[in-house]
């Protein structure tokens, strides 16, 4: 039966495919595609942690037999019977072999997904006392992650080993596409599957601008956020639409629906197509304003991604991504280095603004230390507070840029500064960081600085910014955020996440103001930048650098090229006064 679920769009074009569900387990599971002849080694992997934990639990019978009946009541016996029998039913071991064999998951992934199958079967069960042998499964499920989990994997290969997307569809038993369905992604997963065979995700939580939401469009695939149970309605398997544009998911399509979204597919590959011819067309409105358009990227390896849609540099390296997911193995300073250069060099003499460390919030570094124990993780020590909070760990960043910077010209920005204070702690640490190098007689390049404007209280005291830093760079993502106090993680305020709030406007508009009556650099990298429906406004109140995912450079670029700059100044001028902004925009 056809039926279709609601959520955010967060990530245009349209994605048919099977869906593939991603269990949320409460072990932290890597989720990778294995090469063929090592579906062996994974199905061995989860015999032997199958095994292990039926050793564990007869170890535990026969404790419990020597014990009295009072401090081991029968049901404990009953109870690691079922586990007993759990972990021998023959379903459970097969299905994992399906998803290794057929689907070429890790062992883990099979298991967390074979998992997932088989709870929906204890779910439509009529008995009450089968029902709920659905947590007995899950907790010998876990019992097998866990061991799993403290004897690695002979076989996980490295992030550039795993398999692309086009070797995938080089392999027959890979060829349907597939969606990505879960309740929630981090981040670090996210990172995770950007090279990978997914066309679309799906999950149930989120905001248009969390973290999870901006990498999947850094990867320029189909991708609905905050579709609340969306999860728990598919099964693995079904066929699904994902209509990123309008945020929509139709699951079981009839023919005639799917005709209709495989014409809208088409139709914007075509126009993907037609926009490749602008890339080397530069970024110069009407009346012949140069407008410098950037690359967002997360990655070294993003770096080609950003000169082939035509960027001039990059505007935004989020750093943090090189440290997450890493299970607190930071990378040191000559590993840093070596991803900062890779970036410098990636670009070919473009410039490449790398940002400090900026984790907390929705980017937790580990997906094991999410902080749950401070109640507005949003409002508490994350990006520069974070860093000034572990200067040891900051100084080993500064100087690993600092040297990068030796190989091209490279840019720093800080994040979430709101203080005075914080800004001279910051730039006495550069310094230190300098004097260090020095007395090791290490080369490093000049860099300019630069500050994030992400907190109101930020953008209501440029003067005390523009006193110390090169150039700012307007962070609307969190500017917005921090304004309104609405979450941007969090689909149930998703409504009231307003880029156009006059309030928001007006301290964009001044912060580009007063950067332009100082002389002063300012750009805008947040997700605004690369929003088409904000070009025109963004060009008449002065901004001449954007900073986007590349994915959406050309299309802004298309804006650009049509729009008068001088004509929109008066109009935008207007549309910050206004009551209702958005009705004057769209006019
Ligand atoms: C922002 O806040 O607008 C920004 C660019 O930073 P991030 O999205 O990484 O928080
Ligand atoms: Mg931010």
């Amino acid at each position: 039966m056809t039926f279709s679920v609601h959520g955010l769009a967060v990530s245009r074009g349209v994605a048919i495919g099977r869906a593939v569900l991603m269990a949320s387990s409460r072990v932290d599971v890597a989720h990778y595609f294995i090469e063929p002849q090592q579906a062996e080694a994974e199905i061995e992997r989860i015999r032997v942690g199958r095994n292990a934990v039926v050793d564990e639990i007869h170890r535990l019978q026969a404790s419990i037999a020597q014990m009295g009946p009072k401090e081991a009541p029968h049901e404990l016996t009953a109870l690691l019977d079922v586990h007993l029998m759990l972990l021998q039913d023959e379903e459970l071991i097969s299905g994992v072999k399906h998803w290794i064999t057929e689907r070429s998951y890790n062992a883990e992934w099979a298991l967390t997904t074979q998992l997932e199958v088989l709870s929906r079967q204890f779910d439509e069960m009529e008995d009450q006392y089968l029902r709920e042998r659905k947590a007995d499964l899950e907790q010998v499920a876990e019992r097998i992650l866990r061991y799993m989990k403290g004897v690695p994997s002979p076989v996980a290969p490295p992030p550039s080993k795993r398999k692309t997307q086009q070797d995938l569809l080089l392999d027959d038993s890979m060829d349907v596409p597939l969606v990505l369905l879960a309740h929630d992604l981090s981040p670090a997963d996210m990172l995770q599957f950007k090279q990978s065979v997914f066309a679309g995700f799906v999950t149930d939580v989120g905001g248009r601008n969390s973290h999870t939401a901006i990498v999947a469009r850094s990867m320029d695939i189909p991708a609905v956020v905050g579709a609340r149970s969306a999860s728990q309605l598919v099964r693995q398997d079904d066929w699904v639409i994902i209509d990123g544009d309008s945020g929509v998911m139709i699951v079981d399509p009839s023919p005639i629906i799917l005709a209709e979204y495989g014409f809208k597919q088409r139709q914007g590959e075509l126009e993907r197509g037609r926009l490749q011819r602008l890339r080397h067309t530069p970024a110069i409105t009407m009346d012949g304003q140069k407008v410098e358009l950037l690359a967002n990227i997360e990655l070294p390896e993003d770096a080609p991604a950003a000169l082939k849609a035509g960027a001039v540099g990059v505007g935004l390296f989020r750093s943090e991504f090189l440290f997450m997911g890493r299970r607190g193995d930071l990378p040191d300073e000559d590993e840093q280095y070596d991803a900062y250069v890779r970036a410098v060099k990636g670009m070919e003499g473009l410039p490449v603004t790398i940002r400090t460390i900026d984790v907390g919030a929705d980017k937790p570094i580990d997906e094991s230390v999410r902080d749950e124990a401070h109640l507005n993780p949003a409002l508490g020590l994350r990006a520069i507070r974070w860093s000034l909070a572990d200067p040891a760990m900051f100084l080993t960043q500064l100087r690993a840029i600092l040297r990068a910077a030796a190989h091209g010209q490279v840019n720093m920005l800080i994040p979430m500064l709101a203080h005075a204070s914080e800004i001279r702690q910051t730039i006495s640490l550069i310094d230190y960081a300098k004097a260090e190098l020095d007395n090791r007689g290490i080369p490093y390049g000049p860099v300019k600085l630069g500050a994030m404007i992400e907190i109101p209280a930020a953008a209501l005291t440029l003067k005390i910014f523009l006193k110390y830093f090169d150039f700012l760079s307007l962070g609307t993502n969190d500017l917005i955020q921090y304004t309104l106090a609405i979450d941007r993680a969090d689909e149930s305020v998703a409504h009231l996440y307003d880029p156009l709030h006059p309030a928001v406007l007006r301290l964009v508009a001044e912060t580009i103001a007063e950067c332009n009556r100082q002389g002063k650099g300012v750009s805008v990298c947040g997700e605004m930048a690369g929003d088409t429906a904000m070009t025109r406004l963004l060009l008449g109140l002065g901004l001449r650098s954007f900073s986007m995912h590349p994915a959406q450079i050309l299309a802004v670029k298309q804006e650009i090229l049509r729009a008068d700059a001088v004509r929109l100044a008066p109009w935008a001028a207007q549309v910050v006064d206004a009551e209702d902004p958005a009705a004057l925009l769209s006019a």
